[in-house]
């Protein structure tokens, strides 16, 4: 089933308008917060919300620190500029009782120049005498406006109507393509192989309805299967990352692992020893999508050290066991053509489902060759496996007493089952639940 499409949305505009109090009205009450992800959700400046049936990335930039040398001014400037660069909606926030300033003016150009799609709220409206005063703002006419109280909660509901009222959110999905994510630290070399892998598939490019140049998916054939590179945006972009949209690039890759059927994780060996990529690593573990690691460089490594490198990325991802491993070269083509093969493989073995059978017979020899531990007088006991999920795989456990399985013994079935039917790549989930009528 295919993740909503998650809208980035940001909230600019001056000091003192309201960002921080529209922020914690939308996060605080009207929405609920979907997901709990560290770094992401309820930092003060980003938090995962939903409304109506549409999920969407809040950001307020009045938390986001700059850490500018320059004047206040031109780092308020600054943080919108890379706001509506890098967000596919703009809430732009001014204060209707203060009216129009300079400041406000200098947004508003950013954003036509950016041809960017904005809403208005026209702020401190907390009573309907007090519109009089956002009439200063008639002349912004190209972009919509809703007046509001953030303060006193007026006009939210119609401001978020409007700034999720398009296609964008709900775009539909074609479940016959395999959504590959290609995510990894700066300068890996993704988009050196991103451009391998597409190159000759370079007229494909297909735009989702209603988002911007930076939020593109990729569509391509391999063989008979139609694949989607998704959220390539930070792939096409050349050059250096600019200062100050780090929170942008890991809001985004976290999106794109969320969305991801299959994740390719580029990684370098200085990376992998610095340990560099590790918030990529954990949210892909956290997120518990199928995985292949991308070794990228391979051209640069003392070959004696192979043997390290692949111990650490296995420890790294201790949740799928030898997960599968490729050692590439962009700059030298070297095993660049293994990787949409071995991301069809996992995607496969993360969709297949195991008859009943073969899951039976695989459970009663688990369980015959090994027992749970008891605990004092009490002892687990486990009756029958059924697979409840895929992509990635899930099974359940029908027992009596499940909360006095050891660890280890979950680790041990994992393995039991890992050795009978080709999950590589991905992670397991398991479930234990009450055995009826015992
Ligand atoms: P930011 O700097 O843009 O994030 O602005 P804040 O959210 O910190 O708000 C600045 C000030 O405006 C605070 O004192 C808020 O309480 C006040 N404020 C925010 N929204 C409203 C509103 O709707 N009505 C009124 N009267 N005051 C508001
Ligand atoms: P990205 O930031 O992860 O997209 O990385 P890029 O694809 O932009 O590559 C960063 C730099 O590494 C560029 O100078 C590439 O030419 C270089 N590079 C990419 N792949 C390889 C490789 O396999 N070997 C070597 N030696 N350099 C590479």
């Amino acid at each position: 089933k295919e993740k909503l499409y998650q809208m980035i949305v940001s909230i600019i505009g001056r000091p003192n308008v309201g960002k921080s109090t529209l922020f914690n009205r939308i996060a605080g009450e009207r929405i609920s917060i979907v997901s709990n992800i560290s770094g992401t959700t309820r930092d003060r400046i980003s938090t995962n919300a939903l409304w109506k049936d549409k999920n969407f990335i809040l950001i307020d930039t009045g938390g986001i620190d700059t850490n500018s040398e320059e004047d206040f001014q031109s780092s308020i400037t600054d943080q919108a500029l890379n706001a509506i660069k890098e967000s596919d909606k703009l809430i732009f926030m001014v204060d209707g009782r203060e009216g129009i300033n300079p400041l406000d003016q200098e947004v508003l150009e950013l954003l036509r120049r950016n041809n960017k799609n904005a809403i208005i709220a026209i702020n401190k409206l907390d009573i309907v005498s007090e519109e009089y005063n956002s009439f200063d703002f008639l002349g912004f006419t190209e972009f919509d406006s809703v007046k509001i109280s953030a303060y006193h909660n007026r006009g939210i509901v119609e401001l978020l109507e409007k700034v999720l009222d398009n296609d964008f959110a709900n775009s539909p999905a074609n479940n016959n393509e395999i959504k590959l994510s290609i995510v990894g630290h700066p300068n890996v070399g993704k988009s050196s192989i991103f451009n391998l892998l597409t190159e000759s598939n370079r007229s494909i490019v297909s735009d989702i309805p209603g988002t911007t140049r930076d939020s593109i998916d990729f569509s391509t054939k391999y063989q008979n299967k139609s694949i989607k590179f998704i959220d390539t945006a930070g792939l096409r972009r050349r050059g250096k990352i600019e200062q100050g949209i780090e929170k942008y690039s890991s809001i985004r890759s976290i999106r794109s692992i969320e969305r991801a059927d299959v994740c390719i994780l580029v990684t370098s060996t200085e990376d992998m020893i610095t340990s560099q990529d590790l918030h990529i690593s954990g949210f892909i573990k956290d997120l518990m999508r199928p995985c292949i690691v991308v070794m990228n460089k391979y051209d640069l490594v003392d070959k004696s050290k192979k043997d390290e490198i692949i111990k650490i990325i296995e420890e790294k991802f201790n949740h799928i066991p030898n997960i599968p491993i490729l050692l590439t070269s962009a700059l030298d083509k070297y095993n660049i053509e293994k990787i949409i093969p071995e991301a069809i493989r996992v995607f496969e073995n993360s969709t297949k489902r195991i008859s009943q059978r073969e899951l039976n017979s695989c459970f009663i020899d688990a369980i015959s060759k090994k027992q749970p531990a008891s605990k004092g007088n009490k002892s687990p006991q486990i009756f029958s496996i059924s697979q409840y999920k895929t992509g990635p795989p899930g099974f359940k456990f029908e027992s009596l007493n499940y909360d006095l399985i050891h660890f280890s013994y979950k680790r041990y079935l994992e393995n039991q089952i890992r050795e009978n039917f080709d999950f590589s790549g991905c992670p397991i989930s398991f479930k234990f639940v009450k055995a009826r009528n015992r």
